[in-house]
């Protein structure tokens, strides 16, 4: 288990200022929350916190506002969205600091639920300034972090505040911190990474860090035409890094030596234009003409993964296999993704997926709901992936 306090172990909270640093970035669509999962990942922390007692004061950005008040980035905007999730009302209290924010907080009752102004409005959130952090810590007793998608920044809201305050992590940062340490951190062995998406370029630390992890890596996406390159593949038109050749046979050497297999593609779909639905051929990566593109992975190495996967007790993805938003180059990672659940169902595999894109792929698979845990986390996902220490998560280590 990872090392940090939770809400079992807050003690009494009745009557106690509870700072929270919640995910209310949300998207909005005409002055309106368009999307509220954010808004709802949050409610476990802020409804048991609330049933506790406690003055439930939520924290956090939304948008860039680089350090200045600006009116249409102001957390009022999404009140109505908190308040719609929660089921009952939401204070908004006009600061995150100073006299404009205890004056808010003073007036509140136990139970109550207030979000205090963006964060960002003020230049000491994104510096980590020790004075800002401070301020924040006056306006509360207690720190809970429910943010793990905010948690790969040094800011005050984040870092700052976890050393001022008792900082405990909320439910869905446990749960997030739970997950993904079960993938990466002390997994159960055999494990098996799944890294697909555009380009190598992006990706380079996430595939550095896993070959010295995971059991098996498999590399799908337009960065195994790299990878195949490398090997003396001839990838045609396709999406290839040429000048990252050398990179790729660094991450081979280092495989080899951490005693972790690599597995490319040897069949692929390919066209010669990138299109819905273009004529395509299947065919071995050494049949690949001049003028085609590797578009995704080819049945019968799909039909290969599977079977890693059937032997791998843990499996920690990102990417996509192809170029999946364009039929029919969504195959190959429908199908894997659709082996993953029914393995994960079966009870024989912990599957972590994360990235924005491969949610998207997951959910379009229709099977997002049958992997252990899907993050949404983004950029904090991927700096997980890379092995660099997140420093929201590890001011939380008792
Ligand atoms: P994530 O957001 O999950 O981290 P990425 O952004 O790295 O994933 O990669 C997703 C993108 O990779 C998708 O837009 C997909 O179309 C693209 N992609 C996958 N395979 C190929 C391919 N063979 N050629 C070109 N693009 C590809
Ligand atoms: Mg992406």
């Amino acid at each position: 288990m990872p090392n940090f306090k939770t809400l079992d172990d807050i003690g009494d909270v009745t009557g106690k200022k509870v700072l929270v640093r919640v995910d209310l970035n949300v998207p909005m669509a005409g002055g309106a929350v368009a999307d509220d999962t954010r808004i709802r990942a949050a409610m476990p922390t802020i409804r048991e916190l609330s049933d506790k007692g406690a003055i439930v004061l939520l924290l956090a950005h939304f948008g860039r506002p680089k350090g200045a008040k600006n009116p249409t980035q102001s957390l009022s905007l999404v009140i109505d969205g908190v308040a719609d999730v929660l089921g009952h009302s939401v204070m908004f209290i006009p600061d995150c600091i100073g006299e404009g924010a205890k004056a808010g907080v003073a007036v509140l009752a136990p139970g109550d639920v207030a979000v205090l102004e963006n964060t960002r409005f003020h230049a000491g959130e994104e510096k980590n300034d020790p004075a800002f952090a401070d301020a924040l810590a006056e306006v509360g007793d207690l720190y809970v972090d429910d943010a793990f998608s905010a948690a790969h920044r040094a800011h005050g809201s984040t870092e700052g505040i976890a050393h001022r305050l008792p900082a405990y992590a909320g439910r869905a940062m446990e749960a997030e911190l739970n997950a993904l340490d079960a993938a990466l951190g002390n997994p159960v062995h055999p494990v098996a990474a799944v890294v697909g998406g555009a380009k190598v370029s992006s990706k380079i630390d996430v595939l550095r860090n896993l070959v010295g992890r995971v059991d098996h890596l498999i590399i799908g996406g337009g960065m195994a035409n790299t990878f195949l390159a490398a090997r003396g593949v001839d990838v045609g038109k396709s999406l290839c890094e040429h000048d990252l050749v050398d990179t790729a046979n660094a991450i081979f050497d280092a495989a080899d030596a951490a005693g972790c297999t690599i597995h490319l593609p040897y069949d692929v779909v390919v066209a010669k234009e990138f299109a819905p639905n273009p004529p395509t051929r299947t065919v071995n990566v050494h049949e690949v003409a001049a003028d085609e593109m590797i578009l995704d992975v080819g049945p019968a190495a799909v039909e290969a993964l599977a079977d890693v996967l059937k032997n791998c007790r843990t499996l920690v993805w990102n990417g996509p296999l192809g170029a999946f938003e364009t039929p029919p180059f969504d195959t190959a990672t429908v199908a894997l993704a659709k082996t993953a659940a029914a393995l994960t169902r079966e009870g024989s595999l912990i599957s972590v997926a994360g990235g924005g894109d491969t949610v998207a792929a997951l959910n379009h698979a229709g099977v997002a709901g049958d992997f252990t845990f899907v993050s949404t986390a983004g950029g904090a996902f991927l700096e997980w992936m890379e092995g660099k220490p997140l420093p929201g998560v590890d001011a939380l280590k008792a």
